[in-house]
């Protein structure tokens, strides 16, 4: 075994470099993937065994493990046919350049340390905005996912209303969110220590300006800081009624959180922008990149209105980190629960520079155009029932006899063939099939694929 040195780039190294970057670039040519999949602690424990040793394994035989034994074992969440919980299609740009990122060795929590990346970063949060209708003041930053950036502006929210109220805390702090909101706003609230107002959903699982007023109005509660309204809810894709909201939340003035982690994606597709009304009035959003933005892991923006309130909520001060406080420059660390950064919306970043925005808005439109496509392929088979016309491309349907079971086992049938990988929802108390389509790759012959399974 040839000596690779713990730091430096000699023969040996650059030769390992290589066959990292080959193994990389052979993933990229694969078109699809294979699926992959999953092994089990002891299948893996078998195969692999122990890679961490004293002496190192070396570099051949640490790549070979992962590409004969570990890698395999990961589904490939950009595969065409994953169309399970929210899929995965980021661009060969993206992908590339997020190795490059690694290499650069930056920290992109301060201007001070990386003005060329937070540039560049604010260039692709702008255009987010834009399509937004936000202000030419709103700005941002890009946190690992959309469970962090819902945390950090409910956070932000609540000390802008600690600061209206001069310091003085109600009995328990109340955010409203509609029972289809995500999962993560549920769990912001509980590291916040918050309480939640749910608000019902109508019979498209969207929530309206007279349900949350009804719901407000019920809610003996004084300490109501926010609302968290849905663009794109997870199991539907269901879009709330965003003009209405923010008018209910102005006149109560409440801040107002739209969480787009997946749906916001289509403020770039001209046919869905009028569904998104009224997110120019919330004082703060996010979108995942990672996900319909066709980014690589891991990266959400996150917006506000007013970043001064997330500068007084989020600033961490020490004697070490006042001498960059003082600089008044943008720092990302200072707009969300963070403070060393990756600069995660720089693959993002280069991919809309490479391609340009066009590129993105027909991709949208011609994923949204296989939704509906989809949508039909499941009408027209006798066997299966649409629960919701899609508002996006989350298709939600019933198998006309199917009990859980069944559904669990058209799962684990496709996956175990390599064919697909797709996980049942439950509505209602009931199971139901869901798939999800955002990955330009995917074809509609990939979704009657999935459907003759069910015949
Ligand atoms: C995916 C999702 C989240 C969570 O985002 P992560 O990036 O997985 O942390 C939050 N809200 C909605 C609507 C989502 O779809």
């Amino acid at each position: 075994m040839t000596e690779v040195p713990l730091h430096g780039l000699t023969d040996e190294s650059e030769r390992l470099a290589r066959e990292v970057l080959d193994v990389a670039l052979a993933r990229l040519r694969q078109d699809p993937a294979s699926l992959g999949g999953m092994a089990t602690p002891e299948e893996l424990a078998c195969r692999v065994g122990q890679s961490i040793t004293p002496d190192g394994i070396g570099g051949d035989e640490a790549l070979r493990r992962w590409v004969e034994e570990l890698g395999p074992a990961n589904v490939a969440v950009d595969h065409p046919r994953y169309l399970a919980f929210i899929p995965h299609a980021p661009t060969e740009a993206a992908v590339v350049f997020d190795l490059l990122v690694g290499a650069s060795g930056i920290y992109a929590g301060s201007w001070l340390e990386a003005s060329g990346a937070v540039y560049a970063e604010n260039e692709a949060l702008r255009w987010l905005a834009d399509l937004a209708g936000f202000p030419a003041e709103a700005g941002g930053t890009f946190v690992p996912g959309g469970t962090l950036g819902n945390l950090s502006a409910l956070h932000t929210a609540r000390d802008a209303a600690l600061r209206q109220r001069h310091g003085k805390r109600p009995e328990r702090w109340l955010l409203a969110a509609s029972t289809e909101a995500h999962s993560s706003v549920r769990q912001a609230a509980r590291v916040l220590d918050i309480d939640i107002l749910d608000v019902p959903v109508d019979s498209s699982w969207r929530m309206t300006g007279s349900g949350l007023r009804a719901a407000l109005e019920a809610s003996a509660g004084e300490g109501l800081f926010a609302v968290v309204a849905s663009a794109g809810a997870t199991n539907f894709g269901s879009i709330d009624d965003l003009a209405a909201i923010a008018q209910v939340c102005q006149d109560r003035n409440i801040w107002l959180h739209v969480d787009g982690a997946y749906g916001l994606a289509a403020l770039a597709a001209p046919s869905k922008r009028a569904a998104f009304a009224g997110i120019e009035s919330a004082d703060s959003f996010i979108v995942d990149p990672h996900k319909w933005l066709f980014a690589p892991y891991d990266a959400c923006a996150l917006l506000y209105r007013d970043p001064a309130q997330a500068r007084a909520a989020h600033t961490q001060s020490a004697d070490y980190l006042d001498s960059l406080n003082a600089r008044n420059e943008w720092n990302p660390a200072d707009y969300a629960v963070q403070l060393s950064r990756r600069a995660r919306g720089l693959p993002f970043w280069f991919s809309l520079a490479v391609h340009g925005t066009n590129a993105y808005r027909d991709a949208l439109e011609a994923t949204l155009a296989l939704a509906s496509q989809a949508a039909e392929a499941i009408q027209r088979r006798s066997y299966l029932h649409l629960l919701h016309e899609p508002d996006l491309t989350a298709l939600v349907f019933r198998r006309e006899g199917w009990r859980g079971k069944d559904y669990d086992r058209w799962s684990a049938r496709l996956l175990e063939s390599g064919t697909a990988f797709v996980q049942p929802t439950i509505v209602a108390g009931e199971p139901a099939a869901r798939l999800v389509v955002l990955n330009p790759r995917t074809t509609i012959a990939d979704i009657e694929l999935v459907l003759e399974e069910m015949a």
